[in-house]
């Protein structure tokens, strides 16, 4: 298997609105799959489909050897907050430092095609906000305040 092509900003792609996904079938399991193989690849934590050049609502993420594939994610329930600083593969050159709610309870498809609850805490629950942020066309720059986002564009063109 060959890596997936990262998507980078400013990418159109990565500012789209995803569509939801339909069903699971060998195609998306497959997808899920070059997804996890091209994280790994890069060293990630996380990625969204946008990020390959999908516009469709799958996420993965693997954290301490937990893997969770996720099509058409909702986050169902947030509680709690804390801030940490966020990289991502999209935005090679950029940290930023995010405040989030901490513990998230998500629902999805899992690649099963099996509705899934997941409540999830501390780095897990941040990885799959930030993902379920891309299917929404959000990138952690968003977060940035204006002076910080002036000097990171400034830098960047
Ligand atoms: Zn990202």
């Amino acid at each position: 298997m060959a890596p997936l092509q990262i998507k980078k900003y400013p990418d159109k792609i990565l500012r789209q609105k995803c569509t939801p996904v339909e069903s699971i079938t060998a195609k998306e399991r497959e997808l899920f799959d070059e997804m996890l193989f091209t994280m790994r690849h890069f060293c990630g934590i996380g990625l969204a489909a946008p990020q390959v050049g999908i516009s469709k609502r799958f996420i993965i993420a693997e954290v301490e050897g937990v893997i969770i594939r996720l099509a058409n994610p909702e986050i169902l329930d947030a509680n709690g907050s804390d801030i940490v600083s966020e990289g991502c593969l999209s935005v090679p050159d950029a940290k930023v430092d995010i405040k989030r709610p901490d513990i998230i309870t998500v629902k999805g498809l899992n690649e099963e095609g099996k509705t899934i609850k997941l409540k999830t805490s501390g780095l897990l629950a941040r990885v799959l906000q930030h993902e379920i942020d891309h299917l929404n066309g959000k990138l952690i720059i968003d977060h940035m305040s204006i002076l910080t986002k002036l000097n990171f564009n400034l830098k960047s063109t």
